[in-house]
């Protein structure tokens, strides 16, 4: 017996799918040689995982299972990479026959060894850092396509870029997005199938229309696209869908855009040869601004459904009509088999922001079944039979008083994706558990480059909104990872964890679940139970969604962790940069020990703001600062504190604000929607919070 065929027995056997693992398909040609049919066979080849879900159902379950539920305590780092940043990190890698393939923060993209982690390419897009004025969540990407020889790169700025997968060079380039027309952004993963690439964008908080394209995969010409909203009639509509869709729409609705823009998840269908994707909430939020109190909006907050070959429509699911509280249903979408009622049903299953876990057949896009997930839910009380629609509670109507909401625009649930093991017919994800004010702005007025949403979240407190304020002083962030039974739609096992949210899930046949935290571990789960069963000092939050994959008759888990966004409630600040961590029973890497701990925060500057100046700056702050540095100037750390500056940013404040003088760094000038006057009072509104907390 040859070494090489020993070797490959020995991992056949660690497989337990000797027959399958030796014919595994091979394509020749080189690296990424991922076609349509080799994708479709994954699980013929499971110690590959060649696209950011793994297989088009996107059920993040490996067959692996060397590492199981017995062997799991030796599991030791194997290798790790460093991302230099301190940005958010959302990425799945994606692995290939021995490379690792992987985008992070600014859609920096990098090929590696996967059993090594050596640096085989990096390419950077080269993404103007001015355009991180125009995300809400910070400069995340999650996750590159491969096929034929290519990656596949959506750029932040609105660029998609196919890449030599060997040399990491440029094939083609396109944008995907007019940048003159709306402050359009993508942080979502391409897709990849019948020799077309297909992306999405987002941007709906700066006033975009929404659509999702497909291109040649070969030479980035545009094969169709589909608009989630429709747009001025006096342009002409693209095609009779939007004819339809404008009709459930009243008043001047394009001219903030509309939003429902695709910007995370979408999967293909093989087997019904459909393109299914999550749409976004309304620009501006409020219905009663976006469209005369008046119609349904199509597509916003729905799961639509359309040709994979021409982008012509197939069937909609309105999760949310007349859409208000940035109830986006772009959350990770996942295809499965199920048996339901003793009937097998092809279903398509989402956990989205809004608390209800929704269960549809992907042949008509008719309502299954939709259970509740979240603990609190003040905004619906179920959905009505027949139609599906949410029955919405008089306590999520805040057109007339401000309102205090769970879930909210931070979410129940969001893009942290979820995991289905076909053994325990759970689902696995994390649920978040939090209370946001909403407050009709009086003095909404439609505005592009910059956040118009109509919608005060309760930051400038006046009479009006001070008992929600007070309320939501009494309420406290809860998290847990929630295995959920999508059949029974209820509760099978929880695992609560007092930082709030954590992060994606994967799950495989060693009955595991793995998952990162907000208090910086990275956890092995008995997919079963939840019982812990191994854990990892992770040095900074693992929020990004984890994979496994099979090399030279070993298993290794791996995850991007890094940076903690929008949405990710923390337990602590993060310790460490982004970094690739690389797991493998009896690894023998270690982590370098983490810097001293940072001097204490500087004491507040002297800086004496009157009271009025002080609450002008906190109602310019939370208009222009608050969605990347944090509401009540409370960062995450994945961007600045503006509470602890240190002395040199204090002196420089105005130019920093006004001149852009750290725009190399991300934060450009903000000369044209923030005044002096405006940049002084903000000054004195973060000493003023600075005095508040310092030394807490
Ligand atoms: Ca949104």
């Amino acid at each position: 017996m040859t070494h090489k065929l020993a070797a490959s027995l020995v991992a056949a056997f660690a497989l337990g799918l000797c027959a399958i693992a030796l014919s595994a398909p091979r394509i020749s040609g080189g690296p990424a040689a991922v076609d349509t049919q080799r994708i479709i066979q994954s699980d013929r080849e499971p110690g590959n995982w060649m696209s950011v879900g793994r297989t088009y159902s996107e059920q993040r379950y490996s067959p692996l299972k060397q590492i199981n539920e017995t062997t799991v305590g030796k599991l030791a780092l194997a290798w790790h990479y460093d991302l230099n940043t301190q940005r958010g990190i959302e990425g799945t890698p994606v692995v290939v026959d021995g490379v690792m393939y992987l985008t992070s923060a600014w859609t920096i993209t990098y090929a590696l060894d996967a059993r090594t982690g050596q640096e085989l390419w990096k390419y950077d897009p080269k993404v103007p850092p001015e355009w991180s004025r125009f995300v809400c969540c910070d400069v995340v990407s999650r996750g590159p396509a491969v096929y034929e020889g290519k990656v596949i790169i959506a750029t932040l700025d609105g660029r998609l870029i196919a890449l030599n997968a060997r040399t990491g060079k440029p094939l083609w380039e396109t944008a995907t997005t007019d940048n003159t027309q709306a402050a359009y952004s993508i942080t979502g993963a391409p897709r990849v199938f019948n020799g077309k690439v297909i992306i999405g964008n987002g941007g709906i908080e700066y006033g975009v229309r929404g659509y999702v394209t497909a291109y040649d995969v070969n030479t980035g010409k545009q094969l169709w696209r589909f608009y989630t909203v429709p747009g001025n009639p006096r342009d002409g509509f693209e095609n009779k869908t939007m004819e339809m869709a404008a009709r459930t729409w009243s008043g001047e609705w394009w001219v903030q855009g509309g939003g429902g823009a695709a910007w995370d998840s979408m999967v293909y269908d093989p087997e019904l040869n459909q393109v299914y994707f999550g749409t976004g909430n309304g620009s501006p939020w409020p219905h009663k601004l976006r469209s005369e109190g008046k119609g349904d909006n199509l597509f916003l907050a729905s799961i639509v459904a359309v040709d994979a070959d021409t982008g012509e429509y197939a069937w909609h699911f309105q999760m949310i009509p007349e859409e208000s509280w940035d109830f986006d249903t772009t959350q990770p979408l996942m295809l499965a088999d199920l048996q339901i009622d003793g009937k097998a049903r092809k279903v398509v299953m989402q956990a989205p922001k809004h608390g209800y876990f929704y269960v549809l057949d992907r042949n008509d896009g008719k309502l299954i079944s939709a259970g509740r997930f979240s603990d609190n839910n003040n905004f619906m009380s179920g959905v009505e039979p027949g139609t599906g629609r949410p029955i919405v509670l008089p306590t999520a109507r805040y057109e007339d008083v401000p309102r205090l909401l769970a879930p909210n625009a931070v979410a129940a649930h969001s893009w942290q994706p979820m995991s289905y093991n076909p053994a325990t017919g759970l689902v696995y994800f994390p649920v978040l558990e939090s209370w946001i004010p909403y407050q009709l702005d009086e003095g909404y007025k439609p505005e592009k480059f910059r956040v118009s949403i109509g919608t005060n979240m309760g930051a400038e407190p006046s009479e009006k909104n001070a008992a929600v304020r007070a309320e939501a002083m009494t309420k406290t962030v809860t998290g847990h990872l929630l295995a959920y039974d999508p059949v029974k739609q209820k509760e099978a096992w929880r695992v609560p964890y007092s930082g709030g949210g954590a992060g994606g899930t994967v799950t495989t046949a060693g009955n595991l679940v793995f998952e990162g935290t907000g208090e910086q571990q990275f956890v092995a789960y008995r997919a079963t139970d939840g019982k812990k069963l191994w854990e990892f000092d992770a040095q900074t939050v693992p929020m990004a969604g984890p994979m496994t994959y099979f090399i030279g008759g070993e298993q290794y888990v791996a995850v991007q962790a890094g940076g903690a966004t929008f949405g990710f409630a923390m337990g602590r600040p993060q310790r460490s940069g982004g970094r690739v961590l690389v797991f493998k029973l009896g690894g023998t890497d270690r982590l370098p020990p983490l810097p001293p701990v940072s001097p204490l925060a500087p004491p507040p500057a002297d800086i004496n703001g009157t009271e009025d100046q002080i609450r002008a700056g906190q109602a310019a702050y939370h208009k222009t600062c608050a969605q990347c540095h944090g509401r009540d100037a409370v960062s995450t750390n994945a961007i600045p504190d503006l509470r602890f500056m240190q002395p040199q940013a204090h002196a420089e404040f105005n130019d920093i604000v006004l001149k852009g003088i750290r725009s190399a760094k991300g934060m450009q000038s903000f000369a044209d929607v923030v005044s002096p006057a405006d940049a002084e009072a903000i000054h004195a509104y973060l000493v003023a919070r600075a005095r508040e907390d310092y030394q807490k």
